[in-house]
């Protein structure tokens, strides 16, 4: 049953159909008009994200949006928000991990840890940014995000309306199916601003010493978390549905 802020998975399949093959302006008017003030828009402050707020913004200049201070982002992650406050006058909303948790984690394991497994790796996504996220979509009945399929191996399967089993609320990916080239030439035609580290060989922007930059040829993921595999490149933000359930990787 599907009331105003509430879609139950039909609906969820219907408008995922709907939307494909739509340009994000229409998704996320639609998802503004649905959801607002209950949506929230998900920044790590990367050219994607900055496309969406730029939209949205166009389209409701009160638009909500929330990033995840892990507490290791890079110096030019803190200058696009600044940028963000000073061109939309939006205060973007941030989200810091657990004071005593992360006190704990670099007490007990270090202040690299990530690096000596996937498990210990997930741990601190787990405590910097999985636990934050919970707390930023409580109470939300929807999130937007700027991932697109063709970003990693994991993503291929994205819709742009999903239903977030994780977070028990309504996903929308507008940028779905969009090419890195849109991206760039939204962002150069609308002057919008971007993250520094881009134009440093960055396609990819998560925290410090898990991005880095890439070399010409290499995939847009590879500069992050750059020693694993890729199939287990996620930061257990993003949950997929597979044909077993549900993913956490
Ligand atoms: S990206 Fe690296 S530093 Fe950031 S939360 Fe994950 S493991 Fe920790």
């Amino acid at each position: 049953m599907e009331t105003k802020n509430r879609l139950d998975e039909v609906a969820v399949e219907e408008l995922a159909t709907r939307f494909e093959g739509k340009g994000p302006e229409v998704v996320i008017q639609w998802a503004l008009e649905h959801f607002h003030p209950r949506i929230v828009l998900a920044s790590s402050l990367q050219a994607e994200d900055m496309v969406i707020l730029d939209i949205a913004w166009r389209i409701n200049p009160d638009v909500r949006v929330f990033t995840l201070d892990t507490g290791r982002l890079h110096e030019e992650t803190y200058a696009s928000m600044e940028r963000v406050r000073e061109k939309y006058g939006i205060a973007i909303e941030s989200f810091f991990p657990s004071r005593e948790a992360v006190e704990a984690l670099e007490r007990e394991k270090g202040f690299y840890s990530f690096r000596q497994s996937v498990e210990e790796r997930k741990f601190c996504c787990g405590i910097r940014k999985v636990e934050p996220l919970a707390r930023a979509l409580k109470d939300r009945d929807a999130w937007i995000t700027g991932l697109r399929r063709e970003q990693a191996v994991t993503r291929t399967v994205l819709r742009k309306v999903e239903f977030d089993h994780s977070h028990g609320i309504i996903k929308v990916n507008p940028l779905a199916d969009c090419s890195e080239g849109y991206v760039w030439d939204y962002i150069r035609t609308h002057g919008v601003p971007y993250n520094a580290l881009h134009d440093l060989g960055y396609p990819s922007i998560g925290c410090a010493p898990c991005t880095r930059a890439i070399k010409q040829g290499e995939d847009v993921r590879a500069g992050r978390w750059w020693w694993e595999n890729p199939e287990s490149k996620e930061c257990g933000l993003h949950v997929t549905p597979v044909e077993t359930g549900q993913s956490t990787a």
